[in-house]
């Protein structure tokens, strides 16, 4: 682990005192990073008793480091490609309506 990879642990150490999910103190096992700009990470870390992962968004500023958790059971590399993907329009909702009431219509009716 070289000096930033050990900094950016130290980040996720940092801002979760307690697992989410098993409540147990210093948590934190393994840190992915999936994106790293200046002074900002956005990391995968897994919880070292119940494995639970959680994804950080931490900020780090002049008076300290700010961050948000998420509880997920996303792997980091899935993390990256669902980050990049677009977002759901109006246009994929109206059709997976259209297809699961196509779906339902032949169900009852068969
Ligand atoms: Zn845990």
């Amino acid at each position: 682990m070289n000096n930033m990879n050990h900094s950016i642990h130290e980040f996720a150490v940092q801002l979760i005192q307690n697992c989410p999910v098993c409540q147990k103190v210093k948590p934190i096992g393994i840190v992915e990073v999936i994106d790293e700009k200046p002074m900002n990470y956005l990391l995968r870390a897994s919880c070292k008793f119940c494995n639970s992962g959680m994804m950080l968004k931490v900020q780090v500023m002049p008076n300290g480091l700010f961050g948000s958790v998420l509880v997920t059971d996303l792997a980091a590399n899935e993390i990256e490609r669902f980050r990049k993907e677009k977002a759901v329009s109006v246009d994929h909702v109206i059709n997976a309506h259209s297809l699961s009431d196509k779906a339902w219509k032949e169900f009852i009716n068969s």
